[in-house]
């Protein structure tokens, strides 16, 4: 991979390589951009096949967390790091410690968190070594379960779709059908039910449909029926790339608003849905409440205060509707540009000259 040039093309800051002889620590650090504060993103367990597939995912990670700190109006900027190994045989106090101090020795620059592979356990470990973690046990402080924020912000989210559809974000005899009822989907179920929103749902897990059945009275349909079921909104919550060639023909909803990462199978998907009329929050906007939620831990976490800046999701994905109108492109691409004006805006007030 040739990492100078891609770094290059991306505007990236740093790439930090670390090792430890001791306990074997393979990791990389990546920073995009810190022009609106320290970077902060998890950090991923994984075992790669190649050194160049480590290197690359974790600046494609990191850049993703700039986008998405951006637009979620947060005073931070993109990072993410990876750990090369096996989640389950390379883990180990040393190995936690050992990294925690890289992240030290970045002087806050980089703020890391849990991700795929990673614990809170795993992130203890790496307190004893930095305060640039967020993610810890909740007797450190942690802000817990991010699930109900990431679903209370999707609610929201959906509220801002709602408006723009139909002139009104009452939610009240709405027909959602929503792809998955796990973690976020199970909170999300509840919301729509407090406001007397219709549901219908699909999971391949039983337990969790009889929960919703049970708790919420909703209407139950197989998985490879939900995208073409009768309804105003489709909210996806389990899997990635479920707006695709196939699905998009089978879409009866107005509306896509869901807590899925990465929704959209490709970009040309994003234009296949703004061409069929459909409106789709993007991914990384609608579900940033988990982000939020932990960057609350910053300043000592305070549940009030992240829930009131979760509920400005509403705000942000009406301003790239916004956007998307004001452009006349759809909404994806309306997502990044937001993020990247308000960065530059930022970053231009920040050039102006104050003795410290
Ligand atoms: P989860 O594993 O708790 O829930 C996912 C649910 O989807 C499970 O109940 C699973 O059985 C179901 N599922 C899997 N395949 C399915 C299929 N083919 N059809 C229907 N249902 C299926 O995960 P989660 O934490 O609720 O996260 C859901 C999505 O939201 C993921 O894409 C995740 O990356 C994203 N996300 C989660 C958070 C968070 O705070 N948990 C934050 C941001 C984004």
């Amino acid at each position: 991979m040739k990492v100078f040039e891609y770094m290059g093309k991306f505007g990236f800051e740093q790439l930090v390589v670390c090792y430890d002889k001791t306990s074997g620590l393979r990791a990389l650090i990546a920073i995009h951009d810190t022009t609106l504060g320290p970077a902060l993103g998890g950090t991923r367990f994984w075992n790669y096949e190649t050194e160049d597939q480590a290197i690359e995912d974790v600046l494609r990670l990191a850049r993703g967390m700039t986008y998405k700190a951006s637009a979620a109006g947060l005073n931070l900027g993109g990072g993410k790091g990876v750990i090369w190994g096996d989640a389950k045989k390379d883990k180990s106090e040393e190995l936690w410690r050992a990294f925690g101090r890289f992240v030290q020795s970045l002087n806050g620059r980089y703020i890391t968190a849990e991700d795929v592979g990673t614990t809170v356990q795993d992130m203890d470990l790496v307190n004893l070594e930095t305060d640039h973690v967020t993610g810890v046990s909740k007797a450190k402080g942690s802000s817990g379960d991010p699930s109900p924020k990431t679903a209370f912000g999707v609610f929201r989210g959906m509220q801002a779709c709602a408006k723009e559809a139909w002139g009104s974000d009452d939610l009240k005899g709405k027909v959602v059908a929503v792809q998955g009822v796990g973690n976020v989907g199970y909170y999300l179920c509840k919301h729509l039910h407090e406001v007397g929103a219709k549901q219908i749902v699909c999971d391949i897990n039983q337990e969790a449909i009889d929960r919703v059945v049970k708790e919420f009275g909703v209407e139950v349909v197989a998985p490879d029926e939900i995208y073409g079921v009768d309804c105003d909104i489709f909210s996806p919550n389990a899997l990635g790339a479920v707006a695709n060639d196939e699905t998009i023909k089978q879409f009866k909803c107005k509306v896509i608003a869901g807590g899925a990462n990465n929704v959209l199978a490709e970009d040309k998907h994003g234009d296949m849905l703004k061409e069929k009329g459909i409106l789709y929050a993007p991914d990384y906007v609608i579900n940033a409440g988990g982000l939020m939620n932990v960057a609350d831990e910053l300043t000592g976490y305070n549940e009030e205060r992240a829930l009131a800046k979760i509920s400005t999701i509403y705000d942000n994905v009406a301003k790239v509707i916004e956007i998307a109108k004001r452009d006349n492109i759809p909404t994806y691409q309306a997502a990044d540009r937001m993020a990247e004006e308000r960065i530059e805006r930022v970053g231009k007030m920040r050039s102006n000259y104050i003795r410290r």
